[in-house]
């Protein structure tokens, strides 16, 4: 599997069941990561020594304790606090797309393949955050509903978070309708910031080709290109975390997937990666 460049801010780890990327800064407060083709991930219900429980033990929980959401693209919040019971009721699948925790036998992932993974951990209160934002939760907002639910679940200040943005599919394949600007444009919140997040021509090349179809060759309108990074980045730092405290791995799903899954170029077939983070408070 090959290791995909990084930006300074991000670096690889060697797992026992593959390579899997962490963020330094984040690092410091809370133990996470973002996994890639290995190991694999079902859906289904836990099986001894599956992919689950070789990234459970490696994060410190048992395989029961890592929360996974039933994810329907909203900014539904889970909430697991420090003082809920064991294992926690919200690992048996409980639906919503961000989930915050501070309990310290717990960790919380999302799954993603192209949809974008966000991890966020408050460095006063140790709280912690994982989002899973594609094209719908980002239109929504979930990332400032995120930052917004760790401040009012843990006290968390903005200004206190550490961010993540994993590996997801990139501005340069991440081609949408127009009818996705038409609805992050319905939601009505994000008026001058659209032009940035959305561009007729890709903003960095795709190394494989823009997977898909282009809708303008059999007579649609033309194509828009979705850079989800910015959106989230720039969602973020609207809701006060400092931007040099916001970390984007600006690693492409689609561009290098021999390492990652995309929905985009492995369709239904495709698997899931997550990014997972748990507290480092006892
Ligand atoms: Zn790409």
């Amino acid at each position: 599997m090959p290791e995909v460049p990084l930006p300074g801010a991000f670096e690889w780890v060697r797992y026992p069941w593959g390579p899997a990327i962490r963020c330094r800064d984040l690092a410091a407060v809370a133990g996470h990561c973002f996994t890639t083709r290995a190991p694999a991930l079902g859906t289904g219900p836990l099986t001894p020594g599956d992919g689950w429980h070789r990234v459970a033990l490696a994060m410190g929980v048992s395989a029961q304790s890592i929360v996974r959401l039933r994810q329907v693209h909203g900014t539904r919040v889970v909430l697991v606090g420090r003082h809920e019971t064991f294992p926690p009721e919200a690992s048996e699948g409980s639906a919503g797309d961000i989930a915050v925790c501070d309990h310290p036998g717990v960790a919380v992932c999302v799954k993603v393949a192209d949809c974008v993974p966000i991890l966020l951990a408050d460095r006063q209160s140790g709280g912690v955050a994982a989002v899973h934002a594609g094209w719908r939760g980002t239109a929504a907002g979930a990332a400032r509903v995120a930052v917004e639910a760790l401040g009012e679940h843990f006290g968390a200040k903005p200004g206190q978070l550490l961010a993540a943005i994993g590996p997801s599919i990139g501005p340069c394949c991440y081609r949408v309708g127009q009818d996705v600007r038409a609805a992050f444009e319905a939601g009505g919140r994000w008026d001058g910031s659209l032009d940035a997040w959305f561009s007729r021509v890709p903003s960095i090349k795709a190394l494989c080709g823009v997977p898909g179809t282009d809708p303008a060759a059999s007579g649609g309108k033309p194509a828009l290109f979705l850079d989800t990074w910015t959106a989230n980045a720039d969602q973020l730092r609207g809701a006060g975390v400092p931007a040099s405290q916001i970390h984007v791995s600006r690693a492409c799903t689609s561009c290098h997937r021999d390492t990652f899954h995309s929905y985009r170029v492995d369709g239904e077939q495709a698997g899931r990666m997550i990014g997972i983070i748990k507290t480092s408070r006892r």
